[in-house]
């Protein structure tokens, strides 16, 4: 893995700077998981950093070292600009095209300041100065473990910084069901000789959920089900008297959309939840089956060839009739043909 310029880069912080670290829209574990391994690691030079997103993160990530400082902009959008507009230089962590921060974008696109992305979805835009960007890679919190190894300077990764980038792994990798490499086993094994308690990781972000979880999980593989198994595809809808019935925070439905990859039969899994104004598409497949192309062709997304997400302005009805119109062309590629 190489990076240009690093060593403009490296140049640029030996002097303490003010730095931003921003993701992306709903972040998940490894858009919270690598800010906040930035943000310590850069934090142990005596830079003045500030991760911000533009909402707010499930609680589950509230025991990241660090999660309390982060800025949310939907809540705190005159602290978020300042911060933004006062660095010296911002880091752009899990995501690709500064469309996918919102306003936040904008301001960034404003500054004339070094801009770093550190990224492994497809498709990146053309708005960094430094990039470190590899489609293959697990998780951002693996490149940002490739960063400091192309700083030399792993000497200074110690077991907080483990934690956060443990965690975006695990989270990334549904624990190390997908996306895993040999490079990705030696870095977590790594991650481990510095001090990463793996096991207490995991209850924390998978053995946390609510008791209202698991009945929003209930109703969602019961009435929420719908299986299309003649294409190979599950959908799970939520429509917005849901969203109030069970009182859906942001984080609640994360995690929900892989059990429909759990059925043999099913290769294609969306979860469709109706929003106020637009609707939210999370889809998942297995194997070949490309989700990316689904997301950025017909729903204005994007994301990785099997963990991809758009939106539609259309209606519930109309978006799931698009899908569904979808599925007869694909079909070649859903099921198995009958011999
Ligand atoms: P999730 O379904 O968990 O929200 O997202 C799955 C993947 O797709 C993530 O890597 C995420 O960054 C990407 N993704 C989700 N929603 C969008 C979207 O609206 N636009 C783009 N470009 N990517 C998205
Ligand atoms: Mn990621």
């Amino acid at each position: 893995m190489e990076m240009e310029n690093i060593e403009a880069l490296k140049t640029f912080l030996s002097t303490q700077r003010k730095v931003a670290i921003v993701s992306h829209r709903n972040p998940d574990g490894d858009a919270i998981g690598s800010s906040l391994a930035l943000f310590h690691y850069l934090s142990r030079y005596g830079h003045d950093a500030t991760v911000a997103v533009p909402s707010d993160f499930p609680r589950i990530l509230n025991f990241l070292p660090g999660s309390e400082y982060i800025l949310v902009h939907d809540r705190d959008a005159n602290k978020t600009d300042e911060m933004v507009n006062e660095a010296d230089i911002v880091f752009c962590l899990d995501f690709n095209a500064l469309h996918r921060i919102d306003k936040l974008g904008e301001t960034i696109a404003a500054r004339d300041i070094p801009k770093v992305m550190i990224d492994h979805h497809l498709f990146p835009e053309d708005f960094a100065d430094y990039g470190l960007v590899d489609t293959t890679a697990s998780s951002t919190c693996e490149l940002i473990y490739d960063f400091i190894g192309l700083l030399d300077d792993l000497k200074t990764l110690d077991h907080v910084i483990a934690e956060c980038i443990f965690s975006g792994i695990l989270t990334d990798t549904g624990s190390f069901k997908y996306g895993t490499s040999s490079k990705l086993f030696k870095i977590v094994s790594e991650l481990k000789d510095k001090g990463v308690n793996d096991v207490e990781l995991q209850n924390n972000l998978f053995n946390s959920q609510s008791i209202k979880q698991i009945r929003l999980l209930g109703y969602c593989l019961t009435t929420g089900l719908e299986l299309y198994p003649e294409y190979g595809t599950g959908f799970i809808v939520l429509t917005k008297e849901d969203y109030k019935k069970f009182h859906i925070k942001r984080g609640d439905t994360e995690g929900i959309v892989n059990y429909l990859l759990s059925m043999r039969a099913i290769k294609f899994g969306a979860l469709i939840s109706e929003r106020d104004g637009f609707v939210k598409l999370s889809l998942r497949s297995k194997g070949d089956f490309n989700v990316q192309e689904i997301a950025s062709n017909h729903f204005n997304g994007g994301g990785h060839k099997n963990a991809a997400g758009g939106i539609s302005k259309d209606s519930l009805r109309n978006t799931m009739d698009k899908l569904k119109g979808l599925l007869p062309t694909l079909k070649e590629q859903l099921v198995e043909p009958k011999h």
